[in-house]
C-alpha cells in the first residue's frame, strides 16, 4: 500500500576517490550542488541562486549510480535511490503519493542525495504508464523538485537516464534537471584507475596497468569489475581445488578474464 512505501536511506562508504575518472564530472557536482549546500552564504554574496539537480547521461555501467552514491558518501549524506519503475503503480493516483513520498523521506534525512534512475520512463513518449496518469506524475514529480509545498534544502538531486531524448524538456528547466552530462565509457586512463580501485586490497602481481588499459577498450567500469570478479573466482578456485595457498592475481589472470567477458559499449 502506498502508506507504507519507505526505502532504505543508505549511508554510502564510497567517495570521489573511489570514481575512477570523471574528473569534470566530479568538479561539476562539487560547484552545482556540494558547494552550495556547504557554503550557502558565498553563493548568496554573488546573488548566485541556489538549486536545481543534475541529470546524468550514458551508456549502461558506466557509472552513473556509482557517481551518484560517490556523491553521498563524499559528503557524509544520505543516499536515497529510487528507480523510477519503483513508484509507478498501475492505481491512478498512487504513483503520485508514492513520489510524495520519496521526497518527504528525503527531506525529512538532510543532507541527503536522491537519486532517480530510469527516468526516462517518465518520458512524454512513452506510454507505459498505465491508466493515463502520464501526466499527473509528471506534474507531481515537477512540484517536488520545485519545493512547491515543502522547501527542498538540503536534497541534493540527481537523475540518471540511458535515453535522455525521451524525457519530458519540462524537467530541464532552471532549478530543476538543468544540468545534463553525459557519463562516457571510461578512457586508457579512467580504465587503469578503475582496475587499480577494484583490485585495492587483493593480492596482486605483475600487473601493468596501462597495458591492460589499452587491451581493454569499450569495456565499460561494470565490465572491468567483471574481469576482477572474473579472475578472482578463477583465483580462489584454484587455490582450494589445489589446497595451495591464495596466489596474488596476475595481468594474465585478468587477460583470461577478458577472453570470456566481452565489452559492452561501443565508440
Ligand atoms: P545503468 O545505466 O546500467 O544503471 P550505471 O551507469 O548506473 O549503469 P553503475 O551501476 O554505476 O552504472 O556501474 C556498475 C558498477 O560498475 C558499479 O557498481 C562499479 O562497481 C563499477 N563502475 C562503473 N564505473 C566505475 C568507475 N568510474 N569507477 C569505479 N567503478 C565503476
Amino acid at each position: 500500500a502506498a502508506g507504507d512505501f519507505q526505502h532504505e536511506v543508505e549511508r554510502p562508504k564510497i567517495a570521489f576517490d573511489d570514481v575512477g575518472g570523471m574528473k569534470d564530472l566530479k568538479e561539476e557536482i562539487r560547484v552545482k550542488i556540494i558547494y552550495p549546500l556547504e557554503h550557502p552564504e558565498v553563493y548568496a554574496a554573488y546573488g548566485k541562486t541556489i538549486g536545481g539537480g543534475i541529470m546524468l547521461y550514458g551508456p549502461p555501467g558506466c557509472g552513473k549510480t556509482y557517481l551518484a552514491r560517490a556523491t553521498a558518501g563524499q559528503i557524509n549524506a544520505g543516499f536515497l535511490s529510487i528507480g523510477i519503475s519503483d513508484v509507478l503503480d498501475m492505481y491512478i493516483g498512487q504513483s503520485e503519493k508514492q513520489l510524495h513520498q520519496v521526497f518527504a523521506q528525503a527531506r525529512a534525512n538532510t543532507p541527503c542525495v536522491l537519486f532517480f534512475d530510469e527516468v526516462d520512463a517518465l518520458g512524454a513518449k512513452r506510454s507505459d504508464l498505465r491508466g493515463g496518469g502520464q501526466r499527473q506524475m509528471i506534474n507531481q514529480f515537477l512540484a517536488e523538485l520545485d519545493g512547491v509545498e515543502h522547501s527542498n534544502e538540503g536534497v541534493l538531486v540527481l537523475a540518471a537516464t540511458n535515453a535522455p531524448w525521451h524525457v519530458d524538456p519540462a524537467f530541464r528547466r532552471p532549478g530543476r534537471f538543468d544540468r545534463v552530462m553525459f557519463v562516457p565509457p571510461p578512457d586508457d586512463e579512467a580504465r587503469a584507475d578503475i582496475l587499480r580501485l577494484h583490485l585495492a586490497g587483493k593480492p596482486t602481481r605483475d600487473i601493468d596497468y596501462a597495458h591492460l588499459a589499452k587491451n581493454t577498450k569499450n569495456y565499460s567500469g561494470a565490465d572491468l569489475k567483471a574481469l576482477v570478479d572474473l579472475a578472482v573466482e578463477a583465483k580462489l578456485t584454484e587455490s582450494i581445488k589445489r589446497g595451495s595457498p591464495p596466489q596474488p592475481i596476475t595481468g594474465a589472470d585478468l587477460r583470461a578474464a577478458a577472453k570470456k567477458h566481452k565489452p559492452t559499449t561501443t565508440e
